[in-house]
């Protein structure tokens, strides 16, 4: 057996080895091989990396902007070059298609070109004359040293999410990416280098709680953005912000579909298959259950089994794969724990994944699954399951699937399939979610918006990327000016007024 390698930090502009002594295997989630080790940061390798951060941020900025704008350009011109050698790497990690993981480059590229635009997001406001003399400007500046710490699901884009508007505003970044796919975060830092990059403008530290726990209470990391499951997404905001932080912590979903009587039945169930199946469900804004209202229900259970029976499931490389296997062994078991613990609930599998999962080989494989009569109050309604698994929930009117959602403790995606715009108007308005869908299911914002939900799906106010990315990586100062002027000083106790 040759020996696996072993996946190392990005530091200074270099790689370097974890000295821990500390790993955690990388699977081929295709195959169920593993493939390679990744060291597990320590708090001094942590350290390290901060201090690398900080010394890069005196100079990067200060740096121009037309400057940082022209790696920013450089950099998104080499992505775009390497566009299928990074989604063969993603596809070889995470598992998903190589169709998804060019998608998934897409839109990381989309937040790149945003920051491209930095000069024009950091203008900020001037008055003049706001009193006799005196002028009042604000400006926008970086923090300093920002961390980025990201989940598995999004290997890429993610990490672009943060890192893109966090650089372009001068500040210095350091990624901690998820264990279980790591090797992408490398070759982007390499693309970054070779853009022109200073080093320790971008770092990556691999690791585990230890790692994280660490950034959280470093006192030279200045602001936090995580992404990942609910729990750790809370504990992470608390941690944080009590060590005085800036935060935005993005949680886990329940992303419901509501589907009313007068939907196109074939469009919705096209939809609901798309969102639901694709990356193996593995997306926070993955649909995992329709809501259907009435007399709906039957005919879409019906075209989403017809739709389910011709999903080409296989790894993720092999053409016409559509959907390929979960991430991890514990993470497939998790999925047919749920399964079984849906049939146990009262509830029925009118598709039941369980079997491709028991004949599908050491890959980490589960078959699509559909659960009927899924009820608030069942585990498999109330936690998010991340995997190919769809709910039914039949209500009998529009306010009873409203009420539900809106009970419901995430917040991060929904959608409304109808024809009836005024209906459609009324679900923007009162539904209590972040990030809403008409007759669109997976309503992911352009990177000129900012995504984030609403309640347990984030922790902090500021959602992610786009203007409120630009907002969240720099701090506001508000200049009031008046130069020498005989005519306007005088000696006076009283507290400014406008003269
Ligand atoms: P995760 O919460 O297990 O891990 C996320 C990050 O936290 C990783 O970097 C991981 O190393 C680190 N981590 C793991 N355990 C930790 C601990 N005990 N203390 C501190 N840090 C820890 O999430 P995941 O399984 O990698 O990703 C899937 C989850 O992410 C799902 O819940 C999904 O909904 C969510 N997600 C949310 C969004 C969003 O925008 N809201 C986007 C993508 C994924």
């Amino acid at each position: 057996m040759p020996e696996l390698k072993t996946i190392h930090h990005w530091i200074n502009g270099k790689l370097q080895a974890s000295q821990s002594g500390r790993t955690s295997p990388v699977w081929n989630p295709a195959t169920g091989n593993q493939q390679a080790w990744v060291g597990l940061a320590d708090c001094s390798e942590v350290d390290s990396a901060v201090q690398s951060s900080k010394d890069a941020f005196l100079l990067w900025r200060s740096t121009p902007l037309s400057r940082r704008t022209e790696i920013l350009f450089k950099f998104r011109e080499l992505v775009d070059a390497n566009r299928r050698e990074i989604a063969d790497l993603l596809t070889l990690e995470h598992g998903k298609t190589t169709a998804d993981a060019l998608g998934e480059v897409a839109r990381g590229l989309e937040n790149i070109e945003f920051a491209c635009g930095v000069s024009s997001h950091l203008k900020g406001g001037y008055s003049e004359q706001a009193s006799r003399g005196v002028d009042v400007y604000q400006i926008r500046q970086p923090l300093g040293v920002v961390a980025g710490i990201t989940p598995f699901n999004f290997p890429a884009m993610v990490p672009m999410w943060m890192f893109a508007n966090a650089i372009a505003c001068g500040n210095t970044f350091l990624l901690k990416p998820s264990e279980r796919d790591p090797s992408v975060s490398l070759l982007l830092a390499e693309l970054l280098q070779r853009a022109g990059l200073p080093d320790g403008v971008f770092n990556v530290v691999h690791g585990d709680k230890v790692a994280v726990d660490r950034l959280l209470s470093h006192p030279d990391i200045q602001a936090v953005s995580f992404v990942g499951s609910t729990p750790i997404a809370r504990e992470v905001y608390q941690k944080a912000t009590q060590n005085g932080k800036r935060v935005q912590a993005l949680g886990g979903a329940k992303n419901h579909m509501l589907v009313l009587p007068d939907a196109d039945i074939e469009m919705a169930a096209d939809a609901a298959i798309s969102a639901a199946f694709g990356s193996a469900g593995e997306r926070c804004m993955a649909i995992s259950v329709v809501v259907a209202v009435g007399d709906v229900a039957e005919p879409i259970i019906e075209a989403i089994k017809a739709r389910i029976s011709k999903i080409k499931v296989g790894s993720g490389g092999e053409p016409g794969t559509e959907m390929g296997p979960v991430i991890s062994p514990e993470h497939r078991n998790r999925i047919l724990n749920h399964l079984e613990d849906a049939v146990k609930q009262g509830a029925r599998l009118a598709v039941d994944g369980r079997e491709d999962a028991a004949t599908s080989g050491p890959g980490f494989f589960v078959g699509c699954s559909l659960i009927d009569g899924m009820k608030p109050g069942m585990r498999c309604y109330d936690e998010e399951i991340f995997g190919p698994v769809l709910g039914i929930v039949r209500v009998s009117s529009y306010r009873e699937g409203l009420d539900m959602i809106n009970s419901c403790p995430f917040g991060n995606g929904t959608a409304i399939f109808t024809r009836d715009g005024g209906a459609a108007r009324q679900f923007q308005s009162e539904v209590e979610v972040g990030m809403v869908g008409i007759n669109v299911p997976i309503p992911v914002p352009v990177s000129y918006y900012s995504f984030g939900g609403w309640k347990s799906s984030l922790f902090g106010d500021l959602h992610m990327y786009g203007p409120e990315g630009i907002q969240f990586y720099t701090r506001s100062k508000v200049v009031t000016s008046r130069w020498p002027d005989a005519g306007t000083s005088s000696v006076d106790l009283g507290f400014p007024q406008v003269r």
